[in-house]
């Protein structure tokens, strides 16, 4: 699973944090550990949700998953998924008001008509939205800006 960059400062220095403590055995005497994953920027150091479970410490393969144990790959996978939400939400398109305060800074703009300014970094200014189009009309209609590249559903 691909994770998105960093919501706060862009960064792709994208880190899986796991944290783990010793939480018994099973009945067969495998050692059981909570394991709490989170993934992290290694830039700005902001944190995504943290998703923990039970995990057997040596799971047999022969062995059906008991119901109250999880596995690393599914709560690495949780936490990916719950770090790509909020990277998600957090780049919302920009509204009006927070596109006229980008003055000077990188957008990315989607374009639904032109193809040429679809999907394009550009540095924010009056002019721009003159060349995008004409003003600020039919912004979030035709086109919109946004802080990051938006990530596109998995299919
Ligand atoms: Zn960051």
């Amino acid at each position: 699973m691909v994770m998105a960059n960093c919501p706060f400062c862009g960064s792709e220095k994208i880190k899986i944090d796991k944290k783990s403590v010793r939480d018994g055995y099973t009945e067969l005497g495998e050692r059981v550990e909570r394991h709490t994953f989170s993934v992290r920027c290694n830039r700005c150091y902001a944190r995504g949700p943290a998703v923990g479970g039970r995990v057997i410490h040596y799971l047999r393969s022969d062995l059906p998953l008991p119901k109250w144990a999880t596995t690393d790959k599914t709560l690495e996978e949780r936490a990916v998924e719950a770090w790509n939400r909020r990277a998600q939400e957090k780049n919302d398109p920009l509204v009006l008001d927070e596109l006229r305060q980008m003055d000077g800074q990188p957008v990315f703009i989607e374009h639904d008509i032109l193809p040429k300014f679809n999907h394009v970094w550009v540095v924010w200014n009056n002019q721009v939205s003159d060349d995008i189009h004409d003003g600020l009309d039919g912004y979030g209609i035709f086109w919109r800006a946004y802080r990051y590249p938006p990530i596109k559903e998995e299919t």
